[in-house]
């Protein structure tokens, strides 16, 4: 999910248009990218959030970039959303066991 966030480059370190003007960004293969962003961005009161998220999940689960998305999110802290096939929450878990680690 790009959510319209200038990525780094994950290789590279390289932020912003810097990193893309030279190198195939892996967004352009997100399996997402046509998809409602309500999937990828449920409200968390909604009835239907827990739904919406299981269904972008699934999007996840055969999307070819999902390694490299979920990198930039667990790097880039992203707070709202799945990302790489995992929920906000699952990434908060992902960050407590590194610091406990
Ligand atoms: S892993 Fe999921 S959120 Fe990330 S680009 Fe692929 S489909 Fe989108």
């Amino acid at each position: 999910m790009t959510n319209g966030v200038a990525a780094p480059d994950i290789a590279t370190g390289v932020s912003g248009s810097d990193a893309s003007d030279h190198r195939e960004d892996w967004r352009d293969h997100a399996a997402c990218r046509y998809a409602e962003s309500e999937l990828f961005f449920p409200i968390p009161s909604s009835d239907k959030a827990g739904a919406q998220a299981a269904l972008a999940k699934a999007v996840c689960k055969a999307c070819p970039v999902r390694r490299e998305c979920l990198q930039f999110a667990l790097a880039t802290r992203q707070s709202h959303g799945v990302w790489g096939g995992m929920t906000e929450r699952e990434r908060h878990v992902v960050h407590a066991r590194g610091r406990t680690a």
